[in-house]
């Protein structure tokens, strides 16, 4: 890939195009659940490309394992258990736990 591709400008590009990715997994999540996880993949792959973090509040929202969207009660499961909130996805299967009250780490 050529280096003028991957640059700050594009970086904030492929930051917005991933809210947007986001905000569309959502809404359709209640019309069509299989076009969120496309969503999710697609918004996953920009920040792969542009070698970006996928922001704070969107990193919960997908399954690491398998790209799904998760919706608390539909794709996935909350749990707190011995300090940590468990989420596990209903797709796959796995779990991922995030510390009690340090919703700033990852
Ligand atoms: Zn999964």
């Amino acid at each position: 890939m050529k280096e003028r591709s991957r640059n700050p400008a594009t970086k904030k590009i492929a930051r917005d195009r991933i809210a947007v990715l986001f905000t569309q997994a959502r809404v359709a999540f209640f019309t069509h659940p299989e076009r969120s996880n496309r969503y999710v993949e697609l918004a996953r792959r920009i920040a792969m490309r542009q070698r970006i973090r996928i922001d704070r509040e969107f990193r919960r929202q997908f399954c690491r394992h398998c790209s799904s969207f998760l919706m608390p009660g539909s794709t996935s499961r909350v749990r707190v258990h011995s300090g940590h909130v468990v989420v596990t996805c209903l797709c796959c299967g796995k779990r991922r736990r995030y510390p009690v009250g340090r919703p700033s780490s990852t």
